[in-house]
């Protein structure tokens, strides 16, 4: 059985006071009747903090937003995955969209910062998804494939297993503008087709993909329903404690 998975993506929208009352307020409205588990990701400045609160709490997990693809040394700005590691962090956004833009990375990039982030015992939520006109032209399904394969298929199957994947279509994040859920499943049952033609149906069946892309209480159960997709990454619609609450309940 597959994790369902519901991420809150903070960005960088919260000054410390306000990620520690958002996570507070999420502790104490826990659903105890849902087996979903929730990651939270805050910004660096407060990994450690939020990283603390979350300890030792059932099903909460906390996330920094990216890593560097070294481990330490003379990259000015960089936080590595040793550092996160080192703040009991669980897991890392690697690829989101806004990041790929803002630093180009590559799919060799993110392949790199995979690297580190499982040499530190971390989990990776894996971003990918296409722009509007990569979708207009009909090359979504060559580009999301050409992402997952560069970033993901040097990694053995033991190693994938540790990765959750978010396919995200840019012209869906902040936007209001979501996928259709037929459109999100088509998706995601491609890539986990693209998983069981190059590993094993055992790993393309385990392997939890989440939707990102203006993903909010009144559309997620209806996308969270398709056989596919198996919980969310959530911009947006997490800084507010009861649509993320109700997002988590709406499997
Ligand atoms: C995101 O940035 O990962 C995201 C899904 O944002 P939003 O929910 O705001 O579209």
């Amino acid at each position: 059985m597959r994790k369902k998975i519901v991420a809150g993506n903070w960005k960088m929208n919260l000054e410390r006071n306000e990620s520690i009352s958002l996570v507070n307020s999420i502790i104490n409205n826990l659903p105890s009747n849902v087996d979903v588990d929730i990651i939270l990701s805050p910004t660096f400045i407060d990994l450690y903090k939020i990283s603390k609160l979350c300890r030792n709490i059932d099903n909460l997990y906390v996330s920094a937003q990216d890593c560097s693809t070294e481990d330490r040394g003379a990259f000015t700005s960089q936080i590595s995955a040793r550092m996160i590691a080192a703040v009991n962090a669980n897991y890392v956004i690697l690829g989101h969209s806004e990041t790929r833009e803002a630093y180009n990375y590559t799919n060799k990039d993110i392949y790199n910062k995979i690297v580190c982030c499982l040499k530190n015992n971390l989990q990776i939520i894996f971003c990918c998804g296409e722009d509007l006109n990569k979708r207009k032209e009909k090359n979504h399904l060559k580009w999301i494939a050409s992402q997952v394969s560069e970033s993901l298929f040097n990694l053995t199957a033991e190693e994938l297993s540790n990765v959750v994947i978010a396919y995200e279509p840019i012209w869906a994040i902040g936007t209001g503008i979501t996928a259709s859920p037929q459109e999100a499943q088509e998706i995601h049952a491609f890539i986990r087709g693209l998983i069981r033609d190059k590993y094993n149906s055992k790993l393309a069946n385990d392997i939890s993909i989440i939707y990102g892309g203006s993903c909010n209480p009144s559309n997620s159960h209806i996308i969270f329903n398709q056989s596919d997709v198996d919980g969310g990454l959530i911009g947006g619609a997490s800084l507010d404690s009861t649509d993320f609450i109700n997002i988590i309940q709406s499997f």
